[in-house]
């Protein structure tokens, strides 16, 4: 999640710059202050600010979007949500891999599972561990939770990096993984698509791959991943989604499939 990318946009276009060259700009994962005064009808459930209104963010600059005090977007806040919700992630201590960590959660998670938090990035000079998640650098059954949030789509060959999220988790273990998903149609990806303003114009963002549709369930299973996907209208009410600022958007808690042939 980077702030001002919508700025850089030309000059990514023009110049075709490389994922990497962007990416390892420090500026860019810092956010703008806030600048609403913290009281209102909206209510970020991430650090509990209250507000009148959000701020814009993303390319074309959505209204309402971010969190004027600690920078969550609508996914964050629905993710949170589900975590703190639906399950035990937040009154257990747990060995927990983050991918792309956002600053918003990054701190949050870091304090409630100590040593066990371990944040992974490809570029952020500031992540515990700098790989690629196609090859991570732990053990087989390293995890019990791991949190991917928008990275997926950024990765030219997600089933590895899919099959190595199954390799790291324990065999209770589970994964939320979260990426642009539209369910009325199949995956949209194609190699042709390869400078970033090829990107752009096919899938909206620069850097990435594919936009994940109806399909996702099998290309999952095909990685040794079982999935159940929650929607924000199965989490939330309309009320919850308003008042929390959360759009239309869905998330995959993802399991170690059984092997084939099931278990003894
Ligand atoms: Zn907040």
């Amino acid at each position: 999640m980077l702030h001002g990318l919508a700025r850089l946009l030309p000059t990514i276009e023009r110049a075709g710059l490389a994922e990497a060259a962007v990416y390892r700009r420090r500026a860019l994962y810092r956010r703008p202050p806030a600048l609403t005064p913290a009281s209102g009808p909206l209510l970020c459930p991430v650090c509990g600010r209250r507000a009148s209104r959000f701020l814009p963010f993303g390319l074309g600059g959505r209204r309402n979007a971010q969190c004027p005090d600690c920078g969550s977007l609508e996914r964050h806040r629905f993710l949170w949500l589900y975590l703190s919700g639906r399950t035990a992630f937040f009154r257990r201590t747990l060995r927990v891999l983050h991918t792309a960590p956002e600053p918003c959660l990054e701190g949050r998670l870091r304090t409630r599972h100590r040593r066990g938090y371990v944040s992974l990035d490809r570029f952020n000079p500031d992540a515990d561990v700098q790989a690629d998640l196609t090859a991570l650098p732990f053990a087989d059954g390293a995890f019990d939770v791991v949190v991917s949030s928008h990275v997926l789509e950024h990765v030219p060959d997600d089933r590895a990096a899919l099959a190595e999220i199954a390799r790291v988790l324990k065999p209770s273990g589970w994964a939320v993984l979260m990426f642009p998903f539209d369910p009325r149609r199949p995956t949209a990806e194609d190699p042709a698509m390869d400078t970033p303003a090829k990107r752009m114009a096919a899938y909206g963002h620069p850097y990435h791959y594919r936009i994940y549709g109806r399909d996702t369930p099998e290309r999952l299973a095909a990685c040794g991943l079982a999935a159940t996907v929650v929607s924000t209208r199965d989490l939330l009410s309309p009320h919850r989604r308003r008042r929390h600022r959360i759009n239309a958007n869905h998330l995959f808690v993802v399991r170690r499939a059984a092997p084939a042939g099931g278990a003894p």
